[in-house]
C-alpha cells in the first residue's frame, strides 16, 4: 500500500534545491564551485534588524503573537504599502503578517483556488507556483511568454489561456528568473483582462526593492477596480536580506483575507513573534541599507551583463529587477538549457539554472543569480569564456 497522498505524484522536488545539493555534494568531493544557481542574498541582514529581534527576545517576546501578526508590525506594513506603491490595506483586516512570502503565497492559493480551478501563470516563472498549485488540486495553466518581446506579457497572450474554470492570475514583478519589471501598459492589461473575466489577481512583489536604471515598481492592486481582486504578497527576504527570518505578509480585500486567516490559524499560527519585531526594526529604521545593497547589486548587475554579453552565442539583456540575468544561450551550440547548465557544473564548475526549470518559454535560456561578489561573478564569466573557447 502506497501511504503517501496521490495529490504528490505530480510534484517535482525544487529545481532550484536539487541544484544546491549537487553543488554540496562536488564541494565534498573537492570540486571548487561557483555557485550562481540559488536565490539568496550573500548580506547579512541589517545590524539594527538583528538588534530588533535581539531586544524583543529579551523583553519576553517569546509567545505567539496574534494569528494576523503583531499589531505594530500590521501598522507599518500598511503604511509602506501606500507610501511605496499606493496600496490602501487596513491594518486591522486587510494583511496579515506570514511566515515568509512562500508561505503567504500558499495560504493564498489555498484561499482562493478550489480543486480543479485554473490559475494562469506566466512563464518562465518561479519554480513553486505550480507546485504549490498542484498540492492544493488547483490547475497551473502556463502562458507561454517569448523572449523575443523581452518576456513581456500582453493581454492577447492572456487571453489564449483563459478557460471557465479560471480564476485567477500570478503576476511577479521584478520576475524571478527574466528580470523583467512591470510597464505602466503591462500592469493595465492585466488588470483590465482580469476585471473583464472576473479573475482574482496575486502579485508577488518580493524583489520589490532591487530595481535598475529607474525601472517603476508597480503594484496591480494600486490600478483602478483592482484592490478588491488582488492579494498583494511581499517580505523581507530579499530587499532586507532576512531569508533565514521567514516573514512575509499578504495585503487583500478584508473578505478574502479573513480566509486567508483562517488558514494561516490551522496550518502555522502565526509567524515568530521576536522574528516579527526584526521585521518591523527593517521597515521603520534606516533605509539607507537598503539603497546600498541596491547599489551593490546594480554594480554587479552590470559587470554579469557585460561579462556575458562577451562570450561567444551568449546574449544578455539588462533586468529591471531582482538579482537575475536570463541570458539567451542558443548560440553556443548546446542542444538544450539542461545540457548546458550541466556541461557548465562539470566542466566549469560554474552552478546555474537550466532556463527549463521554470517552465514553458525558459528553453534556450539559463538563470544566473548574482547574489553573489563580484569576485566570483568575474571568475565564473572568466571560467565561462575559458571553456566556452576550448569548444569551438
Ligand atoms: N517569490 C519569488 C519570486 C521568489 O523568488 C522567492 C524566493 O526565492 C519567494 C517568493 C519566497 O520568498 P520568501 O523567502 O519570503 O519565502
Amino acid at each position: 500500500r502506497n501511504h503517501v497522498a496521490t495529490r504528490f505524484s505530480g510534484i517535482e522536488k525544487s529545481a532550484t534545491y536539487a541544484v544546491l545539493e549537487l553543488v554540496h555534494e562536488l564541494r565534498a568531493k573537492g570540486v571548487s564551485v561557483l555557485d550562481l544557481g540559488g536565490g539568496e542574498p550573500d548580506f547579512d541582514s541589517p545590524e539594527h534588524v538583528v538588534a530588533g529581534a535581539v531586544d524583543a527576545l529579551h523583553d519576553g517576546f517569546t509567545h505567539y503573537s496574534p494569528s494576523r501578526g503583531l499589531p505594530e508590525l500590521l501598522t507599518a506594513i500598511s503604511h509602506k504599502l501606500r507610501e511605496d506603491s499606493g496600496v490602501v490595506a487596513d491594518p486591522a483586516t486587510e494583511i496579515i503578517v506570514t511566515p515568509s512570502a512562500k508561505h503567504a503565497l500558499f495560504i493564498s492559493l489555498m484561499t482562493l483556488l478550489d480543486p480543479g480551478d485554473e490559475i494562469i501563470i506566466p512563464t518562465p516563472s518561479w519554480v513553486s507556483y505550480k507546485s504549490m498549485a498542484h498540492l492544493i488540486g488547483a490547475v497551473p495553466v502556463s502562458a507561454e511568454l517569448s523572449s523575443e518581446n523581452g518576456f513581456r506579457v500582453t493581454r492577447e497572450l492572456l487571453e489564449r489561456y483563459v478557460t471557465d474554470r479560471s480564476k485567477a492570475i500570478l503576476v511577479n514583478s521584478p520576475n524571478n528568473p527574466t528580470g523583467h519589471t512591470l510597464t505602466p501598459e503591462e500592469a493595465e492589461d492585466i488588470a483590465s483582462f482580469a476585471r473583464d473575466h472576473d479573475l482574482f489577481v496575486v502579485s508577488d512583489e518580493i524583489y520589490e526593492k532591487i530595481r535598475y536604471n529607474r525601472a517603476e515598481h508597480i503594484s496591480i492592486a494600486a490600478l483602478p477596480g483592482m484592490a478588491e481582486r488582488t492579494l498583494t504578497v511581499n517580505g523581507f527576504s530579499k530587499g532586507y536580506a532576512m531569508t533565514g527570518w521567514r516573514l512575509g505578509y499578504v495585503a487583500g480585500p478584508a473578505p478574502v483575507i479573513s480566509e486567508v486567516l483562517k488558514v494561516q490559524q490551522h496550518s502555522v499560527g502565526c509567524a515568530g513573534s521576536f522574528v516579527q519585531r526584526g521585521g518591523l526594526a527593517a521597515l521603520t529604521g534606516d533605509q539607507g541599507v537598503i539603497a546600498e545593497m541596491a547599489d551593490e547589486y546594480a554594480a554587479r548587475m552590470a559587470l554579469i551583463v557585460k561579462g556575458l554579453n562577451s562570450l561567444p552565442g551568449i546574449t544578455c539583456d539588462i533586468p529591471g529587477g531582482g538579482f537575475y540575468v536570463f541570458p539567451d544561450i542558443r548560440g553556443t551550440g548546446f542542444s538544450s538549457s539542461a545540457e548546458f547548465a550541466e556541461w557548465l557544473l562539470t566542466e566549469a564548475g560554474v552552478a546555474v539554472m537550466p532556463g527549463t526549470a521554470f517552465g514553458p518559454g525558459g528553453e534556450g535560456h539559463i538563470r544566473l543569480s548574482f547574489a553573489t561578489s563580484r569576485d566570483v561573478i568575474e571568475e565564473a564569466v572568466g571560467r565561462m569564456a575559458r571553456d566556452l573557447a576550448k569548444r569551438s
